[in-house]
């Protein structure tokens, strides 16, 4: 028998009637002859409202402990939804990340998982059972509960979808699927029908937040294919697959804004082997996650050396860099966390020429000034002004024509 997973977002869940309405969904999968695994996440904003108890009683809460009480969001949602289908006839069972030995590292609050237990699963939906696993957590090896990061219920679904071999991981959500950018930034934004997990992975990590970065890279690497769809309505949402050639005639599929950002700019540090290693190894040690670095000669002797990070990640950054200021030579450092960066995205870049040409000029006739550039193969980011960023996302959308469907685009040169 299949194996399909149907993740369900928090606001899927919110409360009662909502649970009623996935339990029928759920309901309407075994009707098709599925055997069911649900991942849920936390009712509504309970994440945030546990986070600030937390907050209410220490100011630096352990992360141990944190872990410990955020995977108590999933749990009573997974527990409450095995109830529901039990109320409409059906025998369903609910698990915590740590009954299906879903093991994980020991970096709290972060995890990644390791390995799945699947012989308890497979036992239970071979009985006829519906079965729910809370998202979100895990267990490391000495028995700690761990959480792999907010967002982090997609990313449990995806690794179950590989670990049982689903044929399909729906993501339940409170939008219509992925659209080509943000509709509350450009409100004409278009559906897409389909995703590469390229583009995805893209998107995602440039705070599309639509799906969990890692669970798309679950997806990539095993080739699970991913359905993003409205809990509330039955249409087909957006499928995230691997690359059909088609794919390559949109230049552009989507374009994002990210505002929580901030960039370090390390200037006239001394031009010798090793000193961007050092700056990049302290960093790692401080486990600050670095966006985008450009590192430019300005002479034989001194160069200048930039990166982004989350504007969460700055004080951080900004203490490591701070630390090791002289041991690189450098003259000064200089910090912007007035910034935003307009990123455009598509498989297409990588066989098309003049999406550069096309994506600055929007901005030129927006009167939009660029900061800084930064590429890679499928993807090109500009550095702008936070407050001229939404103007330069709306010059970039109309642009790349990103308010249609993709195959009525004319964006090749
Ligand atoms: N409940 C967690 C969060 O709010 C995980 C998730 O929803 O995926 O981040
Ligand atoms: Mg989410």
């Amino acid at each position: 028998m299949a194996i399909i997973i149907q993740k369900f977002g928090g606001t899927s869940v919110a409360d009662a009637d909502k649970i009623k309405q996935a339990a029928r969904r759920v309901i309407k999968a075994t009707k098709k002859g599925y055997q069911v695994v649900v991942v849920a996440s936390a009712r509504g904003k309970q994440t945030d409202q546990l986070i600030a108890d937390a907050h209410e009683l220490n100011p630096n809460p352990p992360e141990r402990e944190l872990d410990q009480l955020l995977s108590t969001g999933e749990q009573q949602t997974v527990s409450l939804f095995a109830m529901a289908l039990e109320a409409m006839g059906y025998k369903a069972i609910s698990f915590t990340g740590a009954q299906i030995r879903m093991v994980t590292d020991s970096v709290h609050t972060k995890a990644r998982i390791i390995s799945i237990d699947s012989k308890r699963i497979h036992k239970e939906l071979d009985e006829g059972k519906i079965v729910l696993v809370a998202g979100y957590q895990g267990i490391d090896k000495n028995g700690n509960v761990t959480t792999l990061g907010r967002g982090g219920s997609d990313t449990s679904a995806m690794a179950l979808a590989t670990a049982l071999k689903a044929e399909e991981c729906e993501i339940y959500t409170d939008v219509d699927g992925i659209y080509t950018t943000d509709p509350r930034l450009f409100g004409d934004a278009a559906k897409m029908e389909r995703i590469s997990y390229d583009e995805m992975l893209e998107l995602s990590s440039l705070g599309a937040n639509v799906m969990h970065t890692r669970a798309v890279e679950f997806g990539k690497k095993y080739d699970v294919k991913i359905h993003v769809r409205n809990s509330l309505k039955e249409d087909k949402g957006t499928i995230v697959t691997h690359e059909v050639p088609r794919m390559e005639d949109v230049v552009v599929s989507g374009a994002t804004l990210q505002k929580e950002l901030a960039k370090v700019d390390l200037i006239n540090v001394d031009n010798k082997p090793g000193n961007a290693a050092k700056v990049f190894s302290h960093l790692a040690k401080a486990k600050v996650i670095i966006n985008d670095i450009v590192q430019t000669e300005v002479s034989t002797e001194k160069a200048n050396l930039s990166f982004t990070v989350d504007a969460a990640e700055l004080k951080a950054a900004k203490e490591t860099v701070e630390k090791i200021k002289d041991e690189v030579n450098c003259q000064n450092i200089f910090i912007r966390d007035d910034i935003a960066e307009v990123s455009v995205v598509g498989v297409g870049m990588r066989t098309h020429y003049g999406v550069a040409d096309k994506l600055f000029s929007a901005l030129a006739e927006a009167k939009v000034n660029i900061d800084s550039i930064t590429t890679s193969e499928i993807r090109i980011s500009c550095i702008v002004d936070k407050g001229q960023s939404k103007k330069a996302l709306r010059a970039v959308c109309r642009a790349f024509e990103l308010d249609k469907p993709a195959e009525q685009r004319k964006q090749t040169s």
